[in-house]
């Protein structure tokens, strides 16, 4: 096993031993991507498409409540609501519900989505920074939990709860302001980051501590720190800083008002090889050694994991359509571009991928690892999937595979060029029990159409331009 980078989240060292767990997911992949050729899934007609291993969430899922159960006291409520922007996908949300996690979403859309797939408002949390009066209103309606990110939002959830009761969970979102970890755009307890209430600043701590005397229905009280890049240790210090604050806020109120503590998502996920790790379990035990307290069953508990829940089991085959040179380096022009790695085509240097090469029957490639290039179908020269890629050389009519793009990736559709929308499959072991074996494939999101294209790019108004008055000549 390498040893882990808590800077990075990366695992470093050689020779990697792949845990048992990670090694059955890399041949369900494997397995998957050549039964979505051999099944017709991917092929000339249908060059691109996201895999999702149902098998792969559902161990996930069951990993994180297990890290959970382990360190809290019995008794003590736990919500694993996953954050829905980082795979929002109704089947998705559908299958986690069935295993036992709730959803954290922050639109009108995510809160749609999680209804849709059946997510209760027992075990929904909405965070949005930018909620209107008639978001709150409806969360309030519902019952589901809310956590206020500003002093305005609150005045506006006081006036709310002037008007009708509600059975909503309220909470206010703080920025324990502990620092930013690699990736500046997924940091957010930055001292200016545009999040919650900065608890450091001037008076803020003070206002908090008010806020909750004056307000004796604001029971939890959440942080986030931030995603991908942020070392555990700092996540850590972010959630210490919450309990730390939950604590004087209670003592100096006289009793438990804060009964629930939301301690947001964030836990980094390794891209540079099959090894999951950090793990939930490694960061259960952490938060249980660096916040004594936090489990002995005193406070309820929210996370709110999404990457990851998912990156790890999505992956992304695209075809090579074309296998040409150019200035020296071999380049694969393949069907996965910006449209789905938009992260990674624009921030290249933060979002690295790896890229699994497969033959044109979707069998794993062998051969000598070749540097190449692995570019998109977008027209503009930085569409690459991955520049200077190290695998065995990718000809025409083979497949790519971008790895551990379950989160973040191909259900964040970039309409650049009018792309379609990739189908995207769920994938499973056939039920064993004729002995046949194979894997079985069910539709998540169907392939985007030209006409809905056209349809989404205002196909309706093809003329309403053109009939506007025009400017009265001069
Ligand atoms: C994005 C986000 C999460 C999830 O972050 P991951 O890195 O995907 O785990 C959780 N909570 C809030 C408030 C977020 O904005």
């Amino acid at each position: 096993m390498g040893s882990y980078n808590d800077m990075t989240g990366d695992v470093v060292g050689n020779g990697i031993e792949i845990p048992a767990y990670d090694a059955g997911r890399a041949a369900r992949r494997d397995e998957a991507v050549r039964a979505a050729v051999e099944q017709g899934l991917l092929g000339p007609g249908s060059p691109i498409v996201g895999l999702l291993d149902v098998t792969g969430i559902r161990e996930s899922a069951a990993a994180l409540r297990a890290a959970f159960d382990a360190v809290v006291a019995p008794g003590t409520p736990v919500l694993h609501a996953f954050a829905v922007k980082a795979t929002p996908l109704v089947p998705v949300l559908r299958l986690l519900r069935e295993e036992g996690i709730g959803a954290e979403v922050a639109s009108p859309g995510e809160l749609a989505l999680a209804r849709a797939a059946g997510v209760g408002p027992e075990a929904t949390v909405l965070d949005s920074p930018a909620k209107t009066p008639a978001e709150l209103r409806e969360a309030l309606a519902l019952g589901i939990a809310v956590n206020a990110d500003n002093p305005q939002e609150l005045d506006r959830i006081d006036a709310l709860m002037r008007s009708a009761a509600s059975r909503s969970p309220l909470g206010i979102r703080v920025n324990p302001q502990v620092g930013g970890g690699s990736i500046g755009a997924t940091s957010t307890a930055t001292a200016t980051s545009k999040f919650g209430v900065a608890l450091r600043d001037e008076g803020a701590r003070e206002w908090v501590v008010r806020a909750y005397q004056d307000r004796p229905w604001l029971t939890r009280l959440h942080a986030h720190t931030g995603s991908q890049g942020i070392p555990l240790s700092l996540l850590a210090q972010g959630v210490a800083a919450a309990y730390t604050l939950a604590e004087e806020i209670n003592r100096r109120i006289g009793r438990r008002q804060i009964d629930t503590l939301d301690i947001g998502g964030g836990l980094p996920v390794n891209f540079a090889s099959d090894a999951t790790t950090p793990t939930y379990a490694q960061y259960a035990r952490l938060l249980s050694e660096a916040v004594p307290g936090l489990f002995d069953g005193r406070y309820g508990l929210v996370t709110e994991f999404g990457r990851s829940l998912l990156a790890k089991h999505g992956t992304i085959v695209a075809r090579v359509e074309y296998a040409k040179s150019a200035g020296g380096r071999p380049v694969a022009v393949t069907h996965a571009g910006v449209q789905v790695a938009t992260r990674t085509v624009y921030a290249p240097g933060s979002w690295p991928l790896r890229i699994a090469a497969h033959d044109g029957k979707g069998r794993p490639k062998e051969g000598p690892a070749v540097v190449q290039d692995v570019a998109g179908p977008a027209c503009f020269s930085g569409d690459l999937l991955a520049e200077g890629a190290a695998l065995p050389l990718l000809e025409q009519g083979d497949f790519a595979a971008a790895l551990d793009t379950g989160a973040y990736y191909f259900a964040h559709h970039y309409a650049y060029n009018s792309l379609a929308r990739p189908g995207v499959y769920g994938f499973a072991p056939k039920d064993a029990g004729d002995g046949a074996g194979g894997i079985a494939f069910a539709t998540v999101r169907e392939p985007q159409s030209l006409d809905e294209i056209v349809a989404e790019s205002g196909g309706a108004h093809a003329s309403s331009l053109t009939t506007l008055r025009a400017p009265r000549s001069r």
